[in-house]
């Protein structure tokens, strides 16, 4: 265990020079002090949890203290926004504060989001409010629970700072962790800018520090970019099984090693709703729920274009050509886990279709309904869910090929039947109006309700004593929360 001063720094990306990223120092929040702290996070830099009650540490996430090996950098990158190229963006209000490694040997950055103006920060503040980076860490820490890669949050730093958005709100800071913060979008900032040379060193820096068993290969870069086309495809096979929706994959959102990144207005499904927009500036519905496996291909083809210095049109366009089908092996297999299915049928896909379609058109909410699934034997549990259903003749059709199905997924008890649901289920995630609540009283000042619901986010599929009230359907003033793009 260390204490805050014992962090051994070592700032790869820093080297990288002046190409990549501006150095720019942390502007400070006035009276900061902690929201909230991830100790399973802290353990990732080895710090001692009791280290987040001390004084230094609001000081030092809140931007008032810098180690004296940090290098804090602005990193320069940019993107496709919603479809359309958007030349320059980089770090407009964030931090690479710099790398950390543990005693493990792993590299963590330390990113600090709210820390104020920088070269990239365009026409912004540099700040971020309390509701976003409570948004932020209560996401990055719940999808890392139910095993979805995410960037990591260690901390929400609050303060006294007014920050203008529709209204006047706080300043606050995240600490985020993550092997790296290079994005599609960086490779995309070389390759438009025409920097050959720097976009070379940055295809260099990727693949020795973040897929170095590529190396090994016939061709490296192929090997690296079939190796984020398997990351996307498993990571967006996640979000789907268990129902996330980022609200913004521009492709400077989209992390190069295949982790959800850059929280915005996110939600995870109540009711399954295959056409959900979360992101309620988002019109057209580009980043609707069911478009997020679209656009993921969408993605990585933008990321393949800027790949085209090093990697045959070929090659690139075959390797893009493994997405979908990755994606729908992965996600089959999620669903199949989901249903308590341990053998594969090929009407499988079938199956779990005819029963989104029953939830969607019925409002059935989705997380709820599999962890009851779990509950009880098949034949119980679809008599006990079958209230949830308008259709009652579509699903009691669809019940009989369940029970059919499981029939004939092999012989286990019920017991054996719940854990292996519950595993996979999840009780309690991160329902928009819980995180609603956790910031309206926050926002006053009490912090308990924000750590009370991250502690029950970190055990989601354990059922807690007295935690009920977590692993409810929305009341009715929860169910269409607008929530603001504003961060
Ligand atoms: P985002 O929508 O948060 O992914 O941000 C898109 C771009 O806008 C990035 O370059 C951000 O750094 C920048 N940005 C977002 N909010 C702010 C802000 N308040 N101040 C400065 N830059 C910002
Ligand atoms: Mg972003």
């Amino acid at each position: 265990m260390k204490a805050l001063d014992e962090l051994t720094f070592d700032n790869r990306f820093a080297r990288l020079g002046d190409a990549f990223s501006t150095h720019v120092l942390p502007e400070p929040l006035d009276e900061p002090r902690l929201v909230v702290a991830s100790k399973a996070a802290m353990a990732l830099l080895d710090l001692d949890p009791a280290v987040a009650q001390t004084p230094v540490f609001a000081e030092l996430f809140g931007g008032h203290k810098l180690w004296a090996e940090a290098e804090p950098r602005a990193m320069v990158y940019s993107g496709h926004q919603f479809g359309g190229y958007t030349p320059q963006l980089g770090d407009g209000r964030g931090l690479l504060l710099g790398e950390v490694y543990n005693e493990a040997g792993e590299h963590w950055d330390l990113h600090l989001k709210g820390a104020g103006m920088t070269p990239y920060s365009r026409m912004g503040d540099g700040r971020a409010v309390l509701r976003s980076s409570i948004r932020e860490f209560l996401a990055s820490e719940a999808l890392h629970a139910l095993g979805i890669p995410t960037s990591r949050a260690l901390c929400v730093i609050g303060s006294s700072t007014p920050v203008w958005r529709e209204k006047q709100e706080r300043g606050a800071m995240v600490l985020r962790l993550a092997h790296s913060h290079i994005r599609f979008g960086h490779f995309e900032y070389f390759y438009y800018t025409k920097k050959p040379e720097q976009q070379a060193e940055l295809a260099e820096h990727v693949l020795n520090l973040h897929y170095p068993e590529c190396r090994e290969q016939p061709e490296p870069y192929l090997a690296m970019f079939r190796e984020i086309v398997e990351r996307n495809a498993e990571m967006i096979a996640k979000w789907q099984a268990y129902g996330f929706c980022h609200g913004v994959m521009n492709t400077d959102n989209m992390s190069i090693l295949g982790i959800t990144f850059d929280f915005g207005p996110f939600a995870f499904l109540d009711d399954f709703d295959a056409h959900f927009i979360c992101n309620h500036s988002d019109h057209e519905g580009r980043y609707s729920f069911s478009n997020q496996v679209p656009i993921g291909q969408w993605n990585l083809s933008a990321l393949a274009q800027a790949l085209t210095p090093f990697i045959s049109v070929d090659a690139l366009k075959e390797t893009l050509g493994l997405y979908l089908p990755l994606y729908q092996a992965h996600y089959l297999d999620l669903m199949r886990r989901r249903l308590g299915l341990t053998t594969a049928e090929d009407d499988d896909q079938q199956l779990v279709e005819r029963l989104l379609k029953l939830m969607q058109n019925s409002g059935v909410d989705y997380t709820l309904f599999f962890r009851r699934l779990g509950d009880e034997s098949a034949a119980l549990a679809v008599t006990r869910l079958r209230d949830d259903f308008v259709d009652l003749a579509g699903f009691d059709a669809w019940a009989e090929q369940y029970k059919a199905r499981v029939a004939r997924d092999g012989d286990y008890t019920q017991e054996q039947r719940r854990e292996r649901m519950h595993a996979v289920n999840p009780l309690y995630i991160l329902r928009n109006y819980l995180a609603q609540n956790a910031i309206a009283a926050a926002e006053s000042g009490d912090y308990s309700e924000v750590r009370r619901l991250h502690e029950v986010l970190t055990r989601p599929f354990e059922e807690q004593a007295g935690m009920e009230q977590y692993a409810q359907r929305p009341p009715d003033w929860g169910k269409h929360l607008e929530i603001s793009c504003s961060s």
